[in-house]
C-alpha cells in the first residue's frame, strides 16, 4: 500500500524514459544520422507497451483498493448510524477528493448536531408543556365548579367532571370541537364571544340552567375570562360556572325565615297587647272574664317564649356553645313533662294523647333538658298539624340492639314524599301544611341536632299523606357501668 503511489511515479518516469528514449532514436534514425535494426524497434514498443499495461494495471488497481476502503467505511458509519470521516493513506490515490468529501461530511456532521441540541431542546419543553399540563389539568379536575377551557380557534380544550355533567358531554368525543357544538347554553356561548371580543379579564353573569342528570333547576354564577400568553395575546378562555343554588336556597329560606319569625312574634305580641288593654280599660267586668284574659296573656306569653327559645337554641347549637349535661334520666318521667306542658294545645283541640311507656325502667344517659325540647318538638308539632279530635300517640320502649325507641304518630296531614328529606333542614317548612299551622322550620333541624349530632342517635320518619306521620328517635339505653359511673 505504502508503495502504491511511489511505484507508480516510478512506472510514469520509466514509461516516459522509454518512451522518450525510442522516440529520440526514432527521430535520429529517421534523420539519418543512426541506423537501428527492426528487433530493436520491436523490444522498445514492447518495452513501452508492457509499461503501459504495468501502470494502467497499477492504477485500476490502486483506485478500486481505495474506492473498496472508501465504500467499507462508510459501510460502517452507516451500520453505527452516525456521520465520521473517512481515512485513505496521504499516498493512496483519490486523496483530494476524499478531503472535499469530508469537508463535505464536516459540514454535515455540524448540521446534524446543530439540530440534535434543537430537537433536545424542544423535546425537553414539550415535556416541560406537558407536565404543566397535567398539573393544570389536575387543578381543573379537583374542583368543584365547572370549568371549561377554549382554545385561540373557540374549540373545546379542557373541560372538568363538573362541566361535563352540568352541559351534557363527553370531553374525550368533543376535545377541539367548536364550542357551539358541545355546549347547547346560548347564554354562556354569548359570554365567550364576548370575552374573546372585548379581551375582557372576567365577565359575571347569573343563570338559570335544568341539570341535565338530576333535572334539578340551578342557579349558576358564571365567570368567564379571556386566556392570554406571556406576550399578552389572547390564546383563548376559560369560564368557570358556581352553583348557587344552595345559597340561593338558604338566603331564600332566611327571608322567609325573617318574614315567618317577625309575623309569629307579631300574632303573639299583638293578641297579649290587646288583653291587657282590654284588662287595663276595666273590661274583663267579671273574675270569669278576667282570668280568660289572663290565660291567654300567659298562653301567647308561652308561645313567644318558645319561639325565641328556639331562636336562641338554634344560635347556641351553631355556635358551638352547647354544654352537654349528661346524666342518667328516666324517660317516662320525661314525657309525662312534655305531656302536661302540652295537654291544654291538647285539649284545646280535643285530640286524645296516647302514651305508652313500656316500663318505667328506661333510663337514658342524655342531657335531659335536650331531650325534653327534642320531645316537645315533636309532640308540639303533631298536636299542631293535626286536625281537631284525632289522636297522637306517643311510645317509648327498649328494642333488641340496647337501644331506646320514641314513637311519635300523629293522624295529620302528612308530609309529601319529596318534602320528607327536607323537613330537618334550617328553615324549611312544607309548603302544602303551611297553611294548617305556622312555625319557623327550626323545630326539626332543633331536634335532629340534639338527637343524631349531641346524642348519636337516629331519627326517622315516615308518612302518607292524609293519614298521618310517625317519628322515630332510637337512643342508646344507659348500661349498668355507665349508671355506676355517673353515680360516683
Ligand atoms: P315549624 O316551626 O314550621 O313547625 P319544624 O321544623 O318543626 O318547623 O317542621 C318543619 C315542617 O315539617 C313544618 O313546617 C311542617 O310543614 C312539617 N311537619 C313537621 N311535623 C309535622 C307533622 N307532625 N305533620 C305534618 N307536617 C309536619
Amino acid at each position: 500500500m505504502f508503495c502504491t503511489r511511489r511505484l507508480m511515479l516510478v512506472l510514469s518516469a520509466l514509461l516516459i524514459l522509454a518512451g522518450g528514449t525510442s522516440f529520440v532514436l526514432a527521430w535520429l534514425s529517421l534523420s539519418g544520422s543512426f541506423s537501428l535494426t527492426r528487433w530493436y524497434f520491436d523490444l522498445t514498443f514492447a518495452l513501452v507497451t508492457l509499461l503501459c499495461v504495468v501502470w494502467i494495471g497499477f492504477a485500476w488497481r490502486s483506485r478500486r483498493t481505495t474506492i473498496g476502503r472508501i465504500r467499507q467505511q462508510l459501510h460502517q458509519f452507516e451500520q453505527a448510524d452516525r456521520i465520521g470521516m473517512i481515512m485513505v493513506d496521504m499516498d493512496e490515490d483519490l486523496t483530494e477528493l476524499v478531503a472535499e468529501i469530508n469537508q463535505y461530511l464536516t459540514n454535515i456532521e455540524f448540521r446534524f448536531e446543530k439540530e440534535r441540541c434543537e430537537q433536545r431542546e424542544l423535546l425537553m419543553q414539550a415535556d416541560v408543556a406537558e407536565t404543566e399540563r397535567h398539573q393544570v389539568e389536575a387543578v381543573i379536575f379537583s374542583i368543584s365548579e365547572a370549568v371549561i377551557v377554549t382554545n385561540r380557534y373557540d374549540e373545546l380544550l379542557m373541560a372538568n367532571q363538573a362541566a361535563q355533567d352540568l352541559y351534557d358531554f363527553r370531553l374525550d368525543l368533543h376535545n377541539l370541537s367548536p364550542i357551539e357544538q358541545v355546549v347547547d347554553d346560548p347564554d354562556l356561548l354569548k359570554m365567550i364571544k364576548l370575552v374573546r371580543q372585548d379581551k375582557s379579564r372576567a365577565l359575571v353573569r347569573l343563570f338559570q340552567r335544568t341539570h341535565p342528570l338530576s333535572g334539578q333547576k340551578l342557579d349558576l354564577k358564571v365567570t368567564a375570562s379571556c386566556v392570554f400568553d406571556g406576550q399578552r395575546r389572547d390564546i383563548g378562555a376559560i369560564m368557570v360556572a358556581h352553583d348557587m343554588t344552595a345559597e340561593s336556597d338558604l338566603a331564600r329560606l332566611k327571608d322567609d325565615f325573617v318574614s315567618c319569625v317577625s309575623h309569629e312574634l307579631k300574632t303573639p305580641l299583638s293578641s297579649i297587647r290587646g288583653y291587657a288593654e282590654m284588662i287595663a280599660e276595666g273590661e274583663a267586668d267579671s273574675p270569669e272574664l278576667y282570668r280568660k284574659y289572663c290565660l291567654i296573656i300567659q298562653e301567647q306569653a308561652e308561645r313567644l317564649n318558645r319561639l325565641i327559645d328556639d331562636v336562641l337554641n338554634l344560635s347556641r347549637l351553631e355556635s358551638g356553645g352547647v354544654d352537654l349535661q349528661l346524666e342518667p334520666f328516666d324517660l317516662a318521667g320525661a314525657i309525662r313533662d312534655v305531656t302536661a306542658v302540652l295537654r291544654p294545645q291538647a285539649q284545646a283541640k280535643s285530640i286524645e294523647l296516647d302514651i305508652q311507656v313500656q316500663s318505667d325502667d328506661l333510663t337514658l344517659l342524655a342531657d335531659r333538658d335536650m331531650i325534653y325540647q327534642a320531645l316537645l318538638n315533636l309532640v308540639g308539632n303533631a298536636l299542631k298539624y293535626s286536625p281537631a279530635q284525632q289522636k297522637v300517640t306517643i311510645r317509648a320502649w327498649q328494642d333488641d340492639d340496647a337501644q331506646i325507641a320514641i314513637e311519635i304518630t300523629d293522624q295529620g296531614p302528612g308530609i309529601p314524599r319529596e318534602s320528607l328529606d327536607r323537613i330537618f333542614e334550617k328553615f324549611y317548612r312544607v309548603p302544602e301544611n303551611n297553611s294548617v299551622a305556622g312555625g319557623t322550620g327550626l323545630g326539626l333541624y332543633l331536634v335532629r341536632e340534639i338527637i343524631e349530632n349531641l346524642h348519636q342517635g337516629r331519627i326517622d320518619v315516615r308518612s302518607q299523606i292524609g293519614l298521618g306521620s310517625t317519628f322515630t328517635i332510637t337512643l342508646p339505653l344507659c348500661q349498668p357501668s355507665q349508671l355506676l359511673v355517673s353515680q360516683n
